[in-house]
Formats: C-alpha cells, sequence, structure tokens
C-alpha cells in the first residue's frame, strides 16, 4: 500500500548514510559512486556495480549477494531500482540516493526490468527513505537533470487525452486529481527558471512534483494524469529506431508534436520547455526518423493498444507532418 516518503533533502545529505546501523549493500554504478566517494567517507559493508536491468541478471545477483540489513542504490533510474528489487526480494530496509533527477524510479513502487528486451514492471515496493543530496545531483550533467521535468510537462497533454477518452469513451475521471494534476503544471510553470538552472529549490521542485504525480496516480490505479499520446510518440520513437534515447527528450518531443494536433496551447507549452531547457529536438534523432515516427503512429496506436488518445481521432495527415517538422526545425 502507498505511503508517503520520508525525503531528506538539502548539501551533503548523504552523510546521513554514516547513522546507519547494520551490514549495508549499496547497488551502483562506476560514475554515481566515484563522485559520492568523492563527497562523503561513508562506506558500506558490500557494494555492487549494476550491469542491465535484465531479469535474469536481477535474479542471479539476488541470490549471489551477500546477505544484508540495509540496501542503498547511489545512482539513476537502473541504481534505484535495482536496490528496489533486492530490498522487494528480501524484505529488507532500503534507502535511495538519487544522483540525478530525470526518472521518476527512486519515488514508485514498480521495478522496471528487461525481458528479451522489452520493457516489463514488476514487484511492488514503495521507497520510504530518500536522500537528496544537492552536492551530489548538481555534479550531474544539466541536460539529463532538466530532463525529469518532460515527466511532469507531460501532464498538459495527458490530461487533454485523458478528459477526451471521458467524453468519448466514458472512461473514469476524476476532477479533483485532474485539479491536483493541473497544480503541478502550474508549480512547474513558477519554479521554471529554477529547474533550469538546477538550483537546489530546482532539485525539490522536480522531486516533490514527482512525489505528488505518483501519489495521485497510485490513488486512482492509473497514470492518465501524466501520461498520454506524447508517451505515445516516444514509445513509438524507440520502437523503430531501435536505440536509447533520455526517456524526457523524446517525451518532450512528443509534447511538441502532441499539442499541434490536439490544438492544445502549442506556443505556450513550446515556451514552457525552452524555459525548462528540455530537449525536444532530441539529440541524435534524424529528421526522418520524426517524420516516420508521425507516419506509422497511428498504427502503432493500434497495434499496442495502450490507451485511448488524441491519434484515434484526429488524422495525422501528410500536411500535419510536414507542418510539424518544418516548425520543429525552423526554430533551431
Ligand atoms: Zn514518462
Amino acid at each position: 500500500m502507498y505511503a508517503p516518503p520520508n525525503i531528506e533533502s538539502g548539501p551533503g545529505a548523504v552523510e546521513k548514510l554514516r547513522d546507519v546501523p547494520g551490514r549495508v549493500l549499496a547497488t551502483t554504478m562506476e560514475i554515481p559512486w566515484r563522485l559520492l566517494r568523492a563527497q562523503c567517507a561513508w562506506r558500506p559493508h558490500h557494494v555492487h556495480m549494476v550491469t542491465d536491468m535484465d531479469l535474469s541478471t536481477l535474479e542471479a545477483i539476488e541470490t549471489a549477494l551477500p546477505p544484508c540489513d540495509v540496501i542503498v542504490g547511489v545512482g539513476g533510474g537502473s541504481c534505484c531500482d535495482t536496490a528496489k528489487y533486492l530490498a522487494w526480494k528480501r524484505g529488507c530496509r532500503m534507502i535511495l540516493v538519487p544522483t540525478i533527477v530525470s526518472v521518476d524510479a527512486p519515488l514508485t513502487n514498480m521495478i522496471a526490468v528487461r525481458v528479451d528486451k522489452a520493457v516489463r514492471y514488476v514487484g511492488d515496493i514503495w521507497p520510504k527513505e530518500l536522500l537528496i543530496d544537492h552536492d551530489l545531483i548538481r555534479k550531474a550533467p544539466v541536460e539529463l537533470n532538466r530532463a525529469g521535468a518532460a515527466d511532469i510537462a507531460s501532464i498538459h497533454t495527458a490530461l487533454y487525452d485523458w478528459r477526451l477518452a471521458h467524453d468519448l469513451r466514458g472512461e473514469a475521471y476524476d476532477p479533483g486529481v485532474a485539479k491536483l494534476a493541473g497544480e503541478c503544471l502550474d508549480d512547474l510553470d513558477r519554479n521554471a527558471k529554477e529547474v533550469f538552472n538546477v538550483s537546489p529549490k530546482g532539485i525539490d521542485t522536480i522531486v516533490d512534483l514527482f512525489r505528488r504525480e505518483v501519489e495521485f496516480c497510485a490513488r486512482i490505479g492509473t497514470s492518465r494524469p501524466e501520461e498520454g499520446s506524447e508517451h505515445l510518440v516516444a514509445y513509438n520513437l524507440e520502437h523503430i529506431t531501435r536505440r536509447h534515447f533520455v526517456h524526457g527528450d523524446l517525451v518532450a518531443l512528443g509534447i511538441f508534436l502532441m499539442t499541434r494536433l490536439q490544438q492544445n496551447k502549442h506556443a505556450w507549452v513550446v515556451d514552457l520547455m525552452d524555459r525548462l531547457g528540455l530537449r525536444y529536438r532530441v539529440p541524435d534523432l534524424a529528421k526522418d526518423e520524426v517524420e516516420r515516427g508521425l507516419v506509422t503512429l497511428k498504427e502503432f496506436t493500434h497495434k499496442t493498444n495502450l490507451f485511448f488518445s488524441v491519434v484515434d481521432v484526429r488524422d495525422v495527415s501528410a500536411e500535419f507532418i510536414q507542418k510539424s517538422i518544418a516548425v520543429l526545425y525552423q526554430r533551431a
């Protein structure tokens, strides 16, 4: 069952680890571990370097790693999710130390694993203890820390699709939760400059917005308030390119394109994304790939049947595609 996490944030928050009793096992990767070691004298009993998120790998390390009382996840999504998997399996205490705020993994109960290269969600463990160390997080590349804001900005497109699904398909809709989601978007807008600068307030804003988003989505049992057609664009681009991108970059591109299809305050959201420093012109994604992503969007949506959205009701015409791509790149 959902329980609100205890979040301790501030410069040097990781020093709290020195007071943790018992045998401690840390899950991390080379870069975050080096940064943490340079900043803090705390050393766990055992350090495990995360290699991949294949379910078979996780099952193997769960058996092979030494017994412990506490698991500490230090790093990005995979490090936190590995810690979540082990703590879920072992039923032990868990502390998460995200060194980057690009994804909401440190706040969710599910663990994203890979089976045959496809993402699958397993487990159920609500993180209870988070240490948000501003010094540590500010050492990560700024674009990656800013990218986390895309999964909050996506509320703008997602709320439109959710309402549409309610009106046209009778899907359950919660006006109270939609209002809470709208407030998250307002707070993001108000703090855009802090997020762009990855200031302590900007970091705390992103973490707090993730926390709120995860809470109300858990309460209604759907991610509708933050996941709409912009995510379909992101999933389809991953599917057709078979490459890995920064999630927030693809979602930002999805927001750019789908607000045009929705005719939903496109100029406003592009200005917001500019102020947040979101990279909707995704690095390493070619123009013809964006085009292919739009040409195949309806087909992908029907095939995967993930959820109803603007893609089901509007024509993604050749004219729409050409114009959207022209607008996307004319600003470069
Ligand atoms: Zn997302």
